[in-house]
């Protein structure tokens, strides 16, 4: 294999956007103020990548600027709901037709497989802008019946400039969740994509404004992550920030915007677990415990990076396990039969194999994996599964965000459930079981904002998603997403009773 050939020969049909090292701002590419860039790491080699703008806070003014000029003069706001659902729709389409640059760009940036990038990065987001623009164009209020001597209605209104702050790990996907329901709802925004995964923001600022989204009302600048986002936090200029990321920077980040008493909804880290009961089909959940945890190399908020199995079926889904996650496709992300790639970064590889040697230290026996794979210079880590550890374990009770599965045996539904709720996070979970009375009994005992039965990770535009405790709040995805992007104005008309 010779990622570093495939990468040049790859590189070529990317875009050239990605390699100018500009901001968009206003509609206009331009350089950071003080001209510096900063490159962008191609984790399956550690060589640079591409090169993008490292922006200032002065550029972070500049873009709220433009977002707060371009919401004030309603050039997007003032547009119809179905005026905007239909340009909205326009960027879906632009987004299928240039499908094989974005899944590129983020197979290379995030080390992601490309196949993956094409079935699941582009389709989830481009699906993402197709029901917003259906329903942007349901923002009804409603007409309240009132004893007062008035016509009383209520009307939905859009906030204002947006800031939207996305993680590492699926930056096209979160991004457009943000994005797209930003946008319909008549808001304009200031994107800061992470630092380390830059380049799908880019590309889109191309999309959207080729499909007709006016110049600044999107705006993203690119460049290290606690300076521009601090400052974007707490600029006056903006009236929510829709932040995605760690449970450490999502906290600080709701302390910061409640200064200026902005809104925020915060989508955190997660620590699924995934529980199987011993009247499970187990060849169907064997592959769900395996792509739960190896999915985007296991950084993946929504994994199932934490087994629970019922003790008659314990050592049986051990052995399997032992045998068939070696044989999971990893390598080269470029390759179309990899499943598994590189970890994104050198500090998740850092992360990752940390965690991996204290569970080693706390007794953990490593089923298979337990080791980095040395491969063209990538920040490669083997799909690793670790048994025997007692319940408070760090990689237990922490995010690991890696490709790692911890198991723990129960002997009682309600051991599994308290073993399941037993960390400060709640983002989702699952159960594999043919019980059905189980699998709603557990649903509803489960501290999760989503919960899978039978299956894992399956997500839609229409079903509402976000955290509980440590996770978050607030609700991405469905009319409940647009709600939150949206003020409630009341009007109420007073009637003259006397007739004229
Ligand atoms: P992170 O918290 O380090 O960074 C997230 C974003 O915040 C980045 O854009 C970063 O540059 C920015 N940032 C960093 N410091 C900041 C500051 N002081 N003020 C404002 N912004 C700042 O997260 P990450 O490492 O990029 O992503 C991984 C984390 O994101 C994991 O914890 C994962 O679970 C979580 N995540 C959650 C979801 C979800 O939907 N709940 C989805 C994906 C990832």
């Amino acid at each position: 294999m010779n990622t570093d050939k495939t990468t040049t020969k790859t590189l070529q049909t990317l875009p050239k956007i990605l390699t100018t090292g500009r901001l968009y701002i206003n509609g206009q590419w331009q350089d950071a103020t003080g001209e510096r860039t900063t490159d962008v790491i191609n984790p399956a080699t550690g060589q640079s990548l591409a090169t993008v703008a490292a922006g200032t806070v002065e550029d972070i003014d500049l873009a709220v600027q433009a977002a707060q000029q371009a919401f004030e003069d309603g050039r997007w706001s003032g547009l119809s709901g179905r005026q905007r659902s239909r340009i909205l729709n326009q960027v879906s389409q632009i987004m299928r037709e240039r499908e094989d640059e974005l899944a590129l760009a983020e197979s290379l940036d995030v080390g992601k497989p490309i196949t993956l990038a094409h079935a699941v990065d582009v389709a989830t987001a481009a699906d993402q802008y197709e029901y917003t623009a259906a329903i942007a164009q349901q923002l009804d209020g409603s007409v309240r019946e009132t004893p007062l001597a008035a016509h009383a209605y209520t009307r939905r209104e859009p906030l204002g400039v947006v800031a939207a702050i996305t993680p590492f790990n699926f930056p096209l996907i979160l991004s457009s969740t943000k994005i797209a329901t930003a946008l319909a709802a008549g808001n304009t925004v200031v994107h800061k994509p992470a630092a380390d995964t830059p380049l799908s923001a880019l590309l889109m600022a191309e999309i959207l404004t080729e499909a007709g989204v006016p110049d600044g009302v999107y705006n993203v600048v690119t460049g290290p992550g606690s300076s521009l986002g601090d400052h974007l936090v707490r600029h006056s200029g903006i009236h929510k920030v829709a932040f995605t990321g760690s449970t450490e920077v999502g906290a600080h980040v709701a302390s910061l915007a409640g200064l200026n008493l902005r809104p925020v909804t915060a989508e955190l880290g997660g620590n699924a677990a995934n529980i199987v009961f011993a009247d499970a089909d187990v060849d169907k959940a064997i592959e769900t415990i395996i792509s739960a945890f190896v999915f985007n190399a296991g950084q993946f908020c929504m994994g199932g990076p934490r087994l629970l199995v019922e003790r008659p079926v314990y050592d049986t889904i051990l052995e399997i396990l032992s045998q068939a996650v070696p044989n999971v496709p990893f390598g080269d992300p470029t390759n179309p039969e990899t499943v598994v790639g590189p970890l994104a970064s050198q500090k998740q590889f850092d992360k990752v194999s940390q965690h991996v040697e204290a569970a080693r230290a706390a007794g953990g026996r490593m089923v298979c994996g337990g080791e980095p794979l040395d491969l063209d210079g990538g920040f490669y880590y083997k799909p690793t599964v670790i048994a025997d550890l007692p319940p408070d374990a760090a990689a237990i009770q922490e995010e690991i965000f890696g490709p790692v599965l911890t198991v723990q045996p129960f002997d009682t539904e309600h051991q599994a459930i308290e073993l399941a709720n037993g960390t400060e996070y709640g983002l989702a979970a699952g159960l594999q079981t043919t019980s059905i009375s189980r699998a709603h009994r557990v649903s509803a005992a489960l501290e999760a904002g989503i919960v899978w039965v039978n299956g894992w990770a399956q997500l839609d535009p229409a079903m509402p998603f976000g955290g509980v405790k440590n996770s978050g709040w607030g609700r991405e995805y469905g009319p409940e997403a647009l709600e939150s992007y949206t003020r409630t104005k009341s009007v109420i008309i007073s009637i003259d009773q006397e007739q004229s």
